[in-house]
């Protein structure tokens, strides 16, 4: 069940890569497994799947603890909004986290990952319709932003990220995959470091249009593992 998902997300992947003239492998999938079970991330690891994206830190807690033994061989991304409160269980559990988005936070962080001794990768999620309530830095505010960030030296700050509004029809979406390009461009012609590089952008319902427009990172959940129970926190 899940293989054959996996392999379809894959092929659509590859298709949309080819439509826009891109070289095939460009874009990884990362699986978003909230409120799928552990038996199910399991079932998705043994198919070939690597990479994993969670939102919320208690579940997420529980399952890797669950998942110890794929821990190696799988890589995990935070994606869901982080309170600062909750950096050092996010700096504990995650390989990544996607969804930094103040300067406090990012020095948080920072302090953290130096405490554990490690370097810490984020992702840079940027707000591009400015709906209330979806975290990330104002688009005209990235500038400033990326120049604080990049100077604090336990994080490494690999690209850009975002969640924008939920539409009909995925073409209505391009133009805000496209601006997260643009500005990831600016970016590195601005002088960015060179692992500076990620475009984290589509989910089930646009991911395609997000291929075409140059993502590097799609971030799937319903395609791969069918709907979601509704949660009242989120
Ligand atoms: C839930 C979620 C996804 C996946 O959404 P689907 O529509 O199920 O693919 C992607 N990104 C973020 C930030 C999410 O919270």
């Amino acid at each position: 069940m899940i293989a054959r998902a996996l392999d379809e997300i894959r092929r659509r992947i590859a298709r949309a890569e080819a439509r826009a003239g891109r070289a095939p492998g460009g874009t990884r999938l990362l699986a978003v497994t909230k409120t799928v079970p552990a038996d199910r991330v399991r079932a998705a690891a043994a198919a070939g799947q690597r990479l994993f994206g969670e939102n919320y830190l208690q579940e997420a807690r529980a399952k890797l603890a669950d998942l110890q033994d794929l821990r190696p061989e799988t890589t995990w991304h935070f994606i869901g909004r982080l309170q600062r409160n909750k950096a050092r269980a996010a700096v504990e559990l995650f390989d990544c986290i996607e969804s930094l988005d103040g300067l406090k936070l990012a020095r948080t962080l920072d302090r953290l990952a130096g405490e554990a001794g490690r370097r810490l990768a984020v992702l840079v999620q940027v707000d591009l319709a400015g709906e209330p309530t979806k975290g990330g830095v104002a688009a005209d505010e990235l500038p400033t932003f990326l120049e604080a960030v990049f100077r604090l030296p336990n994080l490494s700050v690999e690209g850009l990220m975002c969640l924008p509004p939920w539409r009909e029809d995925p073409e209505e979406v391009r133009p805000y995959f496209r601006r997260l390009r643009r500005l990831r461009d600016e970016a590195v012609r601005a002088g960015a470091p060179p692992g500076f590089r990620e475009l984290s952008m589509g989910m089930s319902h646009d991911f395609e249009v997000a291929v075409e427009e140059g993502a590097t990172l799609v971030r799937v959940g319903t395609a791969l593992f069918g709907p979601r129970p509704k949660r009242p926190e989120a």
